[in-house]
């Protein structure tokens, strides 16, 4: 059964009631590396492309498949051009660790890539990252919790490729 399928049958969340079916909103993409997941929404779909949604009827972050993102958010072409946009930069995240890193003045690490500056620093015990345009004043910051800072530093590739494909 593929995703679509799960979903025209109803299968996990689908048919739950309580759970919102639609406006849902994707605030990040991931790439698992291999299909490691099952879709939070249909319950079914095994996923590598991880869309994380979110509700605001619903307190918690769903990890979903393509096509439930899209049913969620109500636009099927712009979750594959999301997805699209991330598979077509794999080459380039498997070298995104050892590209030269430099230090920044204060000590933290930093990468100048596709236009933005990526820098890891710690705030209080905790890994953050901060993604700034080079040539812009938006910067966005991380809002999840990292253990390693390869984990970081990947996660904000991630957030570059979904920030390039919405452009
Ligand atoms: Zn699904």
């Amino acid at each position: 059964m593929n995703e679509q399928e799960s979903i025209a049958n109803g299968r996990g969340k689908w048919s739950t009631i309580g759970i919102p079916h639609k406006d849902w909103d994707c605030i990040e993409i991931e790439d698992l590396g291999e299909p490691s997941l099952i879709c939070e929404m249909c319950e079914t779909q095994t996923i590598r492309y991880v869309h994380h949604m979110q509700h605001l009827n619903f307190s918690k972050v769903l990890r979903v498949g393509c096509v439930c993102a899209g049913n969620m958010e109500g636009n099927l072409s712009e979750a594959q051009k999301r997805e699209n946009g991330m598979k077509s930069r794999t080459g380039k995240k498997k070298r995104w660790l050892s590209r030269k890193w430099k230090i920044s003045a204060k000590g933290n690490e930093y990468l100048i890539a596709d236009g933005y500056v990526v820098t890891i620093f710690e705030k209080a015990g905790e890994l953050k990252a901060s993604i700034k345009e080079k040539d812009g004043d938006q910067v966005i910051w991380s809002r999840r919790k990292y253990t390693t800072i390869n984990e970081i530093k990947l996660s904000s590739f991630d957030y570059i490729t979904r920030l390039l494909s919405d452009k």
